[in-house]
């Protein structure tokens, strides 16, 4: 499959997926490789391994899933000998009733069932679940990897490379279409998820979103106020946004 890896900084790429335009991204330090999320299914995660290795010729160490969605995570038993990440609730997300919910999302989008169901029964749990943030060393290069939701899912993780002003959102963020809202989506949170995103990365980051190209802090923004609006939120913005209660009372 051709496929473009996007340098968005020495070391820190990213590509948009065929089919459903998500982005696998990679971040290198001297020592290893941080991935992060890792596609709709193994095979076409064992091609974006050897793809990394021949770009970067380090290991890939460590994985980051920005949430459990099928088309970001289905591919991860496929990155062997990697420490997997998540946010806080992840785990608790991967019931049977999970695990067959990314089965039926899969195959309701066009994937093929047996592979789907395969992948998803050799998920594992996330190795290290980020209640906050957690800095992950990758030798000369430091990646911080915060919980920022809930809002997207319940469980939504967001990258931050410190010295390329990169953040990694995960579909808090979409430019390819509008945000999407599932049902486990926690829509009067989302505001203040993005508010913390924000705050994270400053006003000059280049955040890449779930989908579509990469975008900076005023397209994020936009975004947040639009989703505020959408959702009948008005949760203030600024530091200490993200400990309004939870209002939204749904999945
Ligand atoms: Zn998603």
């Amino acid at each position: 499959m051709e496929r473009t890896w996007e340098e968005l900084a020495p070391g820190v790429v990213r590509c948009r997926l065929a089919g459903w335009d998500e982005t696998v991204g990679a971040v290198a330090g001297d020592e290893s490789v941080l991935m992060i999320d890792a596609g709709p299914d193994t095979a076409t995660s064992a091609a974006l391994l050897r793809e990394l290795r021949a770009l970067f010729t380090r290991p890939v160490r460590h994985l980051a899933l920005t949430h459990l969605h099928f088309d970001h995570v289905l591919g991860a038993p496929a990155v062997l000998g990697a420490t997997r990440y998540a946010a806080t609730g992840a785990r608790a997300l991967l019931t049977p009733e999970g695990r067959s919910g990314l089965v039926s999302d899969a195959t309701a989008h066009g994937a093929e069932g047996d592979g789907a169901r395969r992948d998803a029964a050799a998920l594992t749990a996330p190795d290290i679940e980020v209640d906050t943030s957690l800095t992950v060393e990758l030798g000369g290069r430091s990646v911080v990897l915060a919980s920022a939701g809930p809002g997207h899912t319940g469980a939504d993780l967001v990258v931050h490379v410190p010295d390329a002003a990169v953040v990694f959102c995960g579909d808090l963020v979409e430019e390819s279409g509008e945000p999407q809202a599932g049902p486990d989506a926690h829509p009067s949170r989302w505001a203040a998820a993005l508010d913390g995103v924000l705050t994270l990365g400053g006003p000059s980051a280049r955040y890449v979103p779930g989908h579509g190209a990469v975008v900076d802090a005023a397209f994020v923004r936009s975004q947040r106020d639009s989703l505020a609006r959408r959702f009948g939120n008005d949760t203030p913005t600024g530091p200490g946004a993200r400990q309004c209660p939870d209002t939204d009372g749904g999945a």
